[in-house]
């Protein structure tokens, strides 16, 4: 695997093969990567000449400083698994190569912004769709991979290409779980023992939300279930159960309504932050 810190020498690199007609595909990673990660770099090998990862922890992107700082980081260990994963180039920049100067742009993406993770984590959508614009005209892929567990990004990001006409076909890519259902997480490694015993409420939750809504029960009845299942255990808390059209991103009050609804959760456990969704069918 080829490794590049710095934007000329990576764009050159790249250059050689888009000459000769390679197909490129992107997988933008903030590191700590884990299998979930790998399934996208598998996703972007089954269809691409060149799979570019890149692994940036973007700090405009973060409204809470010390999320920022205590995000985990194992860059050796990520070159190790993107080796095995078979990805063919690594962008790894610093903070000041990708914003050599304090940025001032601001990205507002209308209703999709203000709600659920935009409306908890404000700012954190303009500077995810900054990132992501400084990657695609960096690397100018012809595809590039997101994972499902983060719906609300991909439909900012798909919203984001529309919009500016960036030449790239996205794709979403299925969760990746352990075995009691947790979604692979970065974020998963700051759990202890204990807290990660727990983490799998957000699974369940949503699986017991599927259930009720099969049953035919309504919206504001699965919340009510969602957050006594959450809040009643200890040291975990429901921060929003959400029900959406998975196109457009539109809170429903009534599932019925759309055959595209998705279920978003989002909490604490301990002081680790997790989030997670599913389709209601
Ligand atoms: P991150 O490094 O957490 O920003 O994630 C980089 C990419 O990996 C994003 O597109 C995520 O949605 C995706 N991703 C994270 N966790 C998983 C998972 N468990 N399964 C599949 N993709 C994932």
């Amino acid at each position: 695997m080829e490794i590049f810190t710095q934007i000329a020498p990576l764009k050159a690199y790249l250059k050689e093969f888009k000459n000769i007609g390679k197909v490129l595909g992107l997988v933008p990673t903030m590191g700590a990567l884990h299998e979930g990660h790998s399934s996208l770099i598998q996703a972007s090998k089954a269809h691409n000449d060149v799979t570019v990862s890149t692994i940036f922890i973007n700090p405009t992107q973060f409204n809470n400083k010390n999320d920022l700082l205590k995000y985990p980081r194992s860059i050796e260990k990520d070159i190790e698994l993107l080796t095995t994963a078979g990805c063919d180039v690594l962008f790894h920049p610093t903070t000041a190569e990708i914003y050599p100067e304090k940025s001032i742009l601001k990205l507002d993406f209308g209703d999709l912004d203000k709600i659920m993770e935009g409306h908890f984590r404000p700012g954190h959508f303009s500077g995810v769709g900054l990132v992501v614009s400084k990657l695609f005209n960096i690397v100018t892929p012809d595809n590039a991979y997101f994972g499902q567990k983060d719906w609300q990004q991909f439909a900012v990001i798909q919203k984001l290409v529309s919009e500016l006409n960036f030449n790239v076909a996205l794709h979403s890519v299925e969760t990746l779980r352990e075995e009691d259902g947790l979604a692979l997480s970065s974020r998963n490694r700051r759990l202890n023992i204990s807290e990660r015993k727990k983490a799998n409420v957000f699974y369940k939750a949503l699986t017991q939300a599927k259930e009720g809504f099969f049953n035919g029960e309504t919206i504001t009845g699965v919340r009510e279930k969602v957050r006594n299942m959450v809040d009643g255990i200890d040291g975990v808390k429901l921060e929003y159960f959400e029900v959406a059209d998975s196109k457009n991103l539109n809170l429903l009050d009534d599932v019925g309504a759309s055959k595209d609804a998705i279920m978003c959760i989002a909490g604490y456990v301990g002081e680790v932050r997790l989030i997670d969704n599913m389709f209601v069918a």
